[in-house]
């Protein structure tokens, strides 16, 4: 098979993504010491978890010798849009099954155009429709049939085995490691790799509640059993999914200002506002070192 030349740039394991330490005040007050771990540069176009839990599927979709990839996601996933440039990059098909059937007659916004001039296939589905996702007729109704199915934002057993390296990453480097969450799956495989002594804090940008057990039946599903120690920080998801409500906004474009890091808003800005409010609010013991990954970039 003639593998284009930056397969291996894709697929092989990268070099650890940088750790910085950020001064600010807010934390210091309290003897907090904050570090980011800036994911977002581990991959020049599958930015920070997205790389993380697509590389093993990738590997495997290829190594499988599938004809195409496909996945779920909403009109503004970034898993669908990392998932259309690993398409393009390793010349492997990908076909993306979009929630919103009414979406199909209308121009694209730019994350859909994006995957689509990635050489993404869309395919709009009802609400009730994708709601069925794990049905296995989906792939063939969207004329995929023998495609290598990705479930909606990546979070499966290979998934949380590259996350878990992004733990590894980390071991002796923090005492407790942050994520923002959306399904958990990076939270799930993180604390799964960390070392003895550290724990994982997770913040739910969404709303609801059901997280706590997603996770667990995540980690029972790629490891066996439960792993690591993990909690989650809930209160910070400002309304919800993808709402940046005013003081949010300030906040995200303060911190950039002051330690020249760009804040993606939906995730990352949510993480580093409850990690703020938790060290003013004395969450953390003076001493501590706290670990931010940034997931991704705006
Ligand atoms: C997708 C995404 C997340 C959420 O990851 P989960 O594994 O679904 O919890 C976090 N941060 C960024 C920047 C993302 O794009």
């Amino acid at each position: 098979m003639n593998r284009p030349a930056h397969l291996d740039l894709l697929l092989q394991p990268r070099p650890p993504s940088p750790l910085q330490e950020v001064r600010d005040e807010r934390f210091e007050r309290g003897g907090v010491r904050l570090v980011v771990k800036r994911d977002d540069l581990v991959h020049p176009e599958l930015p920070g978890n997205k790389w993380r839990k697509l590389a093993p599927n990738l590997r495997a979709a290829v190594e499988g010798g599938y004809p195409s990839l496909l996945t779920f996601g909403g009109a503004y996933s970034n898993h669908l849009r990392a998932t259309a440039a690993a398409g393009r990059l390793l010349a492997l098909p990908t076909v993306g099954v979009v929630r919103g059937e009414e979406l199909a007659g209308r121009p694209l916004n730019a994350s859909l155009a994006q995957c689509v001039a990635d050489g993404m296939r869309l395919h709009f589905v009802s609400r009730a429709r994708y709601r069925e996702k794990s049905d296995p007729a989906l792939p063939a109704e969207a004329g995929a049939a023998e495609a290598y199915v990705v479930p909606e934002g990546g979070s499966n057993p290979l998934a949380l085995t590259g996350c878990a390296e992004l733990g590894r990453e980390l071991a002796g480097a923090a005492d407790v490691v942050a994520v923002a969450c959306g399904t958990g799956g990076t939270l799930a495989g993180l604390a799964a790799g960390l070392g003895p002594g550290q724990r994982a804090l997770g913040v739910p940008v969404l709303r609801g509640g059901f997280l706590a057990e997603e996770i667990r039946s995540l980690q029972a599903a790629a490891f066996g059993a439960p792993l690591g120690n993990w909690s989650l920080a809930e209160g910070f998801h400002h309304g919800g999914y993808a709402r940046v409500p005013a003081d949010l906004e300030a906040f995200a474009a303060d911190f950039e200002a002051r330690h020249r890091l760009p804040v993606e808003r939906i995730y990352v800005a949510k993480l580093l506002f409850a990690l703020a409010s938790l060290a003013e609010a004395g969450a953390f013991p003076a001493g501590t070192t706290v670990a931010a990954v940034v997931t991704g970039r705006p």
